[in-house]
């Protein structure tokens, strides 16, 4: 660019540009625009990026200065717009994106944690999904349908099996539907297994159901669809109604859901190894048994590809550092009652506590943070440069215990 030596030079930092900085030596250069990637180790350009960053720069220095930051990776941040060379008698303004962490939970001042719980308002708003499962198949036997769809219901909605058939009663139901009027719910996922209505009808439980303003997903296996749907379009109570059908290798029919249905179904199959990936088409969902590393590798973990190609905009990596939008404001009721964070192996709660309330669920979860704000700096990828480029830590990696599932070796990059 020739520039008039009248007008004063300035190096202004691009505001498309999110930038990470992990112990002052490694550094992710991420243009929102066009996804371009930079990982970078010079010491120069880290510092010349972190003047910029500065809240007395607001994203704006003396050309000058650039003379003290010159290097190989100085140069390929200004030819590809990183940074760039601006002339002005007055200093340029640039609105360099900044996380507000205003309302912030992990801003402790001197009161701690509790000072800013009580700065976020109402808590239940932060609640806006659960999953309810009612009871659990009751089977005692050992066979490989039990184990394996009893691993998948840890880490997927559909239902579980067990040796005991421990159910939800309505009036436990009722509680805890009555403390989600209050929350950002607009549809309950409700797991329902053949075994869910022994203690009540059909009729009591629809019942209850219609006497909230709540959409309803029912999660089944495909075994259980044709009895459950006919059970309940007996009952002259009319629900706002969908399902998810899952199906695995051990489903008696390969039948479509999807179609022709009176109501919304989405068909879900279950991959316990490849086997499983290659004879079906459709949703899959990949489960963690221990002995599949193999699927997983091929399948599930992610690439440098993956990243380079996602194109993530600053709101989901502003997310990321943040929250994890794999579990935030999901709860998990499980039939004897107990609330978990989603995707957590730890309860926070039962209904059956006194004065059991899910405002208690959401300043626990908030204090002990066990999913919702899992995000990868919290765990051993933290000195990751695509740490919060990268898909948020999933319930594969809670559940099996492996929190990076990737095929990226940062230390060498
Ligand atoms: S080390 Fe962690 S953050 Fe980095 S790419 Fe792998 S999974 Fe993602």
């Amino acid at each position: 660019m020739m520039l008039d030596s009248q007008h004063t030079k300035w190096l202004t930092m691009s505001p498309n540009v999110f930038v990470d900085i992990i112990d002052d030596s490694l550094m992710l250069l991420y243009n929102t625009h066009g996804g371009i990637i930079k990982i970078s180790r010079d010491e120069k350009l880290i510092n010349l990026i972190k003047m910029l960053y500065t809240p007395i720069n607001l994203g704006v220095v003396k050309y000058e200065i650039l003379d003290k930051y010159n290097s190989l990776d100085t140069d390929w941040a200004l030819k590809n717009g990183i940074i760039s060379i601006e002339e002005s008698d007055v200093k340029p303004i640039i609105c360099l994106p900044i996380l507000n962490l205003q309302k912030d939970i992990n801003k402790f001042d001197d009161n701690g944690i509790e000072s800013r719980l009580q700065l976020i308002g109402s808590k239940l708003k932060y609640i806006s999904g659960a999953f309810i499962r009612l009871s659990n198949m009751r089977n005692k036997d050992n066979s490989l349908l039990r184990r394996l769809r009893s691993i998948a219901a840890t880490q997927h909605p559909c239902p579980s099996y067990e040796d005991s058939a421990a159910s939800l009663t309505l009036d436990q139901l009722r509680v805890i539907i009555d403390n989600l009027k209050f929350t950002s719910i607009a549809t309950i996922d409700i797991i329902f297994s053949s075994t869910s209505l022994e203690h009540y009808s059909y009729k009591e439980l629809i019942g209850l159901l219609s006497k909230y303003n709540f959409a309803y997903r029912v999660h089944l296996y495909s075994e259980d669809y044709e009895t459950i749907v006919t059970s309940i379009n007996k009952i002259d109570i009319k629900l706002n109604l969908s399902f998810i059908v899952y199906q695995d290798r051990f489903s008696i029919n390969d039948k479509s859901y999807t179609l022709n249905n009176a109501y919304h179904c989405n068909q879900k199959y279950l991959a316990y190894d490849e086997q499983d990936i290659n004879s079906n088409i459709g949703v899959i969902l990949p489960v963690w048994t221990d002995n599949n590393q193999e699927m997983f590798s091929k399948y599930v973990y992610t690439e440098l590809s993956d990243i380079m190609e996602s194109k993530v905009n600053f709101n989901t990596l502003f997310r990321n550092k943040k929250i994890n939008s794999n579990f935030f404001g999901l709860i998990d009721v499980t039939p004897d009652g107990s609330v978990y964070a989603h995707g957590s192996k730890q309860s926070v709660g039962n209904v059956n506590d006194k004065g059991f309330s899910l405002v208690n669920v959401v300043i626990d979860e908030f204090k002990e943070n066990r999913t919702w704000r899992l995000t990868r700096d919290c765990t051993k990828c933290k000195l990751c440069p695509y740490r919060f480029a990268c898909p948020p830590v999933s319930i594969f990696e809670i559940q099996s215990n492996q929190i990076k599932m990737c095929h990226i070796n940062y230390k060498e990059l």
